[in-house]
């Protein structure tokens, strides 16, 4: 049963990393779990669980790195500095072009 789950989670894992590039959200999830999922089996490993330390570590990843994809996921206005979702190419307060975030 556990097999199953951990399993499930890579292949989401896998998932998101070959579709990832669609939003750098997706794409700080995939990071995240993967780094998650890796630094979580060293931790299960060294406690004698590695599947559930994998699965755990992935979990925390996948909301740790969309929060950070997501982030990444603003442009910033030049002229008032406000921040805008990346749909939208021009502050509608003052008609300056947004530049990304970094
Ligand atoms: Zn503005």
């Amino acid at each position: 049963m556990r097999k199953n789950f951990v399993f499930g989670l890579w292949s989401l894992v896998f998932c998101l990393s070959i579709v990832g590039c669609a939003t750098r959200t997706q794409t700080g999830a995939g990071v995240g779990a993967l780094a998650g999922a890796g630094l979580g089996a060293i931790i299960g490993h060294q406690s004698g669980h590695a599947g559930e330390g994998a699965a755990i570590g992935a979990g925390a990843g996948v909301l740790t790195g969309g929060l950070i994809g997501h982030h990444m996921d603003k442009k910033d206005c030049p002229v008032c500095g406000r921040k805008f979702s990346r749909s939208k190419n021009n502050c509608p307060y003052d008609g300056a072009e947004l530049v990304d975030q970094e």
